[in-house]
């Protein structure tokens, strides 16, 4: 839906950029991914976090979700698994 264009409805009237609100405990956050580099620690889990965006069709709402920091998300989420990085 990046290409402007919605999947579901074919509407070219598509918002990019709009932020996905968490308004849990009192107080509004963007909604965010995490992943972790040493899942297994007790502390310091090397906790990486991506906030999310979205993008939405403004004919029918269709909306997809896209995550920021990915090059920080991808290390982490390898070193996570175990894996060496992809170009470490
Ligand atoms: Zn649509």
């Amino acid at each position: 839906m990046k290409d402007g264009v919605c999947p579901k409805c074919q509407g070219t009237a598509i918002l990019q950029g709009l932020r996905v609100l968490d308004r849990a405990h009192g107080k509004t956050e963007d909604l965010t991914v995490a992943a972790y580099a040493k899942p297994d620690a007790w502390v310091f889990k090397g906790e990486v976090r991506g906030e999310l965006w979205a993008c939405v069709c403004g004919a029918c709402g269709f909306t997809e979700l896209y995550a920021t920091n990915l090059d920080a998300l991808v290390r982490a989420t390898v070193e996570g698994q175990g894996k060496p990085a992809p170009d470490a």
